[in-house]
């Protein structure tokens, strides 16, 4: 099932996409009234999920509020976390050894997981503008990620518990400076600037999925293929990450991971490739779906 957070009228809802990805469907049909999508994360209970995966497949034309997805705006699923973004940096063998040797160190293999913090004031649109942001950088980049989102508080749980936490799946594009990321000695500042996390379409849900996933994940640039791996080749796994975070913080409702990227971004290449205005940049996770954004002055 996928949910995902769309504006129609100029108003934000909240809704479920039909099975054949035609509609959109308000979960008012279903009789609920969550305002945004971190709400019905942490309210929603097994059974309103069941209503829900029932109203997806019913005929639109019988469901009250449903409109054609062409019709509507559909923004990230979570527009706006509450939290920063929780980041995997190096975390597919492939990506390990080119960051290596863009930045001129020797390859090593993280023992130990990398984490860094995202800000997203406003994520972008799944079919939004990147900004490029050329008064600071030169060296814009793309990375296509699989993103985690929890559903319930989770704080000391064991990794086999880690799958009862987790809410879905969205594609998140981690768009980065390279040069105002490593020039400062924390990555924070280059991955965080306004316009540089297209997240969604939609949310696939948890169950809709084996754990972990196993799914590919591809980016393109201007239509040509440039990342090509698969979600199972994480060094540091969901259950581990979460497991180990959750062992001395609270991973709130609603935080949201993003795993890491794969070989083939931008800074991979020799010379580099990166981004400029005008470029699309497509990120594409099996069964989830495809953010597709124009880096725009
Ligand atoms: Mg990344």
């Amino acid at each position: 099932m996928k949910l995902l957070t769309y504006e129609v009228d100029g108003k934000e809802r909240v809704g479920v996409l039909s099975r054949d990805e035609a509609w959109v469907c308000p979960i008012s049909a279903a009789g609920m009234d969550y305002r945004t999508m971190k709400e019905l994360i942490r309210e929603c209970g097994p059974s309103e999920l069941e209503m829900l995966n029932y109203i997806s497949g019913k005929d639109p034309s019988e469901i009250k509020g449903a409109v054609p997805l062409a019709d509507v705006r559909v923004l990230a699923p979570v527009p706006e976390p509450d939290q920063d973004v929780i980041c995997l940096g190096i975390n597919y063998l492939s990506h390990a050894k080119e960051a290596a040797k863009f930045e001129k160190e020797a390859f090593e293999k993280p023992e130990q997981a990398i984490y860094f913090a995202k800000r997203v004031n406003r994520a972008v649109d799944p079919e939004g503008g990147i900004s490029a942001h050329r008064d600071l950088t030169s060296q814009l980049d793309y990375e296509a990620e699989l993103a985690v989102i929890i559903k319930k508080d989770a704080f000391r749980i064991s990794r086999e518990q880690v799958r009862d936490y987790v809410f879905g799946y969205t594609v998140l594009n981690d768009v980065s400076a390279r040069e105002v990321q490593t020039g400062h000695k924390q990555w924070y500042f280059g991955k965080s600037l306004d316009g540089f996390t297209p997240m969604g379409p939609w949310i696939l849900t948890a169950d809709s999925v084996e754990f972990p996933p196993k799914l590919a994940i591809q980016s393109r640039v201007n239509g040509e293929l440039r990342q090509d791996s698969n979600t199972e080749l994480l060094i540091h796994g969901i259950e581990e990450v979460i497991c180990e975070l959750s062992s001395g913080m609270t991973l709130k409702s609603g935080t949201i991971i993003a795993t890491g990227t794969p070989s083939g971004v931008g800074m991979g290449f020799d010379p580099p490739r990166f981004l400029v205005p005008g470029d699309v940049v497509e990120c594409t996770i099996e069964g989830i779906g495809t953010l597709k954004n124009t880096v725009v002055e």
